[in-house]
């Protein structure tokens, strides 16, 4: 894969365009969040100078570091893609405008704790495991529409829609059932009319399966290695199990 962020994003871009001719789609119904963990500021700049605006971190500390120098761009954007623990929640309200990974009750009520305190309301993701590996986080989808109306309760968080990671190392095939899933829960909470909640944000798709991600409805997919190349730490790093230290 090539070195050059400008000429990948270009790719990228060209993928997306194919994907919403072959479904019918219009791409200013897709966006691209570029994901960007371990990923130097000198390529997030190069981004930013080919146009550019929504970035997503999975790790407080990394989104802290990073912030000071991006926030120089008044157009970036950051959203929160990864596992949130609980005594990371005021770190990350401070920087983004949107949740992806809100995958339990206790994480809504610590969100809405520190929101309080702060006079300010959130918009979230439910994050969702559609694919039952025990190595991702998101609540499982018989939970969805429990943890939706719990967290609709929260006058600070407003539910905009789903988010999952679909099964990996997977044929295309297994990996649609999954996005196909999470559109299906959408439309399950969409007939529910719960008050305050809305569904029109379907974040899936990465990499490997954006493609794939947008036939299926994506409105915001989630893309790191190609456009940035290999990174330095596995996944596994981010999304194991082991890593759930506070609950
Ligand atoms: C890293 C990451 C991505 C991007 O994955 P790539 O395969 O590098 O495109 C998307 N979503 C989440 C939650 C991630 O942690």
């Amino acid at each position: 894969m090539s070195q050059c962020v400008e000429e990948n994003l270009r790719a990228v871009r060209r993928q997306m365009e194919m994907a919403c001719q072959v479904s019918g789609r219009k791409i200013e119904d897709v966006q691209l969040l570029l994901a960007t963990k371990t990923v130097p500021l000198e390529k997030l700049q190069l981004a930013i100078q080919a146009g550019e605006t929504l970035f997503g971190e999975n790790k407080s500390q990394e989104l802290r570091d990073k912030f000071p120098l991006m926030n120089q761009y008044k157009q970036v954007e950051w959203h929160f893609i990864g596992h949130l623990q609980t005594n990371k929640v005021k770190d990350v309200v401070k920087y983004v405008t949107l949740i992806h990974s809100v995958d339990r009750l206790k994480l809504g009520q610590a969100l809405h704790q520190q929101l309080l305190k702060e006079n300010k309301t959130m918009d979230i993701l439910v994050q969702i495991n559609t694919s039952y590996e025990t190595s991702k986080f998101g609540t499982p989808p018989e939970t969805a529409m429990e943890l939706v109306e719990q967290l609709s309760q929260f006058e600070t968080l407003n539910v905009k829609g789903l988010m999952t990671i679909g099964k990996l190392h997977a044929t295309n095939e297994e990996t649609r059932q999954c996005f196909r899933l999470l559109k299906s829960i959408q439309t399950q909470i969409r007939e529910k009319n719960i008050p305050r909640v809305e569904m029109n944000i379907l974040s899936m798709g990465m990499s490997g399966d954006f493609k794939v991600a947008i036939e299926e409805g994506a409105t915001i997919i989630r893309v790191g290695t190609s456009i940035f190349g290999q990174r330095e730490l596995p996944d596994s790093y981010y999304w194991n199990e082991n890593n759930r230290l506070d609950d």
